[in-house]
């Protein structure tokens, strides 16, 4: 499609741009995300040689070659059981080669060097691709969106139907809502859906178990849809039945530190900042100790990807990024509060991704 051509030279276009200042000729890409985010190819096992005059080559083996003829019918195919091994050889030196220093194993690099030989040098290279994706084009946004819109409008249907009560593991929370993303078209779960109830949601990253949803729990729902590489991501926490004073408080202190920090993520606001003023509303309210996390991340082909919002962030905000809102306070032996939105950066008022959820306290 004319479409799509347009939309991974461009971003070939932007490494090559790159290249240069990186003081390299080539850059042989091996990261599968990245390999799909330069070229549209979604297979396994594949790799893609950028060069600064914007040429390129693709590799992967037999399983995919009639998959890759439809994904990427603009750049050559060069056969490859080791796609980033056939690309190398196909470089004449001499010339500087960049690799992913982040992304490629100590084996595959001593295989890498073995191919080059003399007249090839092996650059590592960091960042470099993450800085092009930081910034989201017109379709990524669109995808994002509609992966989100997903997957919130299937935890809003299972609320609405009852389907977190007391009574229930967590366990069979997190299959019911997975089930409604799936069948709402997702190609699965951007990652294990977290439902922790109870003590549990005093754990940041439970995941879901056995244990039953008892009345007067507060329930933490943290989950994300996957389609077409792209993911969501939003969190939500209810109570069960009655609302404890306990949980009435640390839900509101909460709440109001996430109004705080969607309100901040504006262009041009540094990301220490932004994590700032979540994180100053919640030590005001006495509960600092019990913020263990960083603010948010970007959210894209990765679930968690740049930018990312911590005490020790560097950067700014700049529109086209993504951003999530997500603090929390985690009292062990209690229970705990995390309510996490997922918004584009733009000129105006951050777009919020996060639809259909609202973010008071619900007693369900
Ligand atoms: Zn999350
Ligand atoms: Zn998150």
């Amino acid at each position: 499609m004319a479409l799509s051509d347009t939309r991974f030279s461009n971003r070939r276009r932007a490494l090559a741009a790159k290249l240069a200042s990186q003081r390299v000729d080539t850059m042989l890409v091996t990261h599968l995300i990245h390999v799909r985010y330069l070229s549209g190819f979604s297979g396994s096992n594949g790799a893609v040689l950028v060069n600064k005059d914007l040429s390129a080559k693709i590799s992967t083996d037999g399983r995919y070659f009639t998959q890759i003829a439809e994904e990427v019918p603009d750049i050559e195919m060069v056969e490859g059981r080791n796609p980033g091994l056939s690309l190398l050889k196909q470089v004449e030196g001499p010339r500087r080669v960049g690799f992913e220093a982040d992304f490629v194993s100590v084996s595959a690099l001593e295989q890498l060097k073995e191919a080059a030989g003399e007249e090839i040098a092996l650059v590592p290279i960091s960042g470099v691709i993450e800085e092009i994706r930081l910034t989201k084009d017109p379709l990524e946004l669109e995808r994002l969106g509609l992966v989100a819109d997903l997957a919130n409008s299937s935890l809003a249907e299972l609320i609405a139907e009852g389907g977190l009560r007391a009574g229930i593991s967590e366990k069979q929370v997190a299959a019911d809502l997975e089930y409604r993303m799936r069948m709402k078209g997702a190609e699965r779960p951007s990652f294990d859906t977290i439902v922790a109830s109870g003590p549990n949601s005093a754990k940041p990253h439970h995941g879901a178990s056995d244990r039953i949803i008892e009345h007067g729990d507060l329930v933490t729902i943290d989950f994300g849809a996957h389609d077409r590489g792209f993911n969501s991501d939003t969190t939500r926490t209810f109570v069960i039945g009655e609302a404890s004073d306990f949980a009435k408080e640390i839900y509101q202190v909460v709440l109001e530190a996430q109004l705080q920090g969607v309100e901040a993520a504006v262009p041009g606001a540094a990301l220490a900042d932004v994590d700032k003023a979540c994180r100053d509303v919640i030590t005001a309210a006495g509960y600092g100790e019990y913020f263990v996390h960083s603010t948010g991340h970007g959210v894209g082909l990765d679930l968690h990807e740049a930018p990312y919002a911590a005490t020790t962030g560097t950067g700014v905000l700049a529109p086209g990024m993504t951003l999530t809102i997500e603090p929390g306070i985690y009292v062990p032996g209690k229970g705990g509060v995390r309510i996490e939105d997922t918004l584009v950066i733009t000129e105006g008022v951050p777009k919020n991704l996060t639809r259909g959820l609202p973010k008071e306290l619900q007693v369900l």
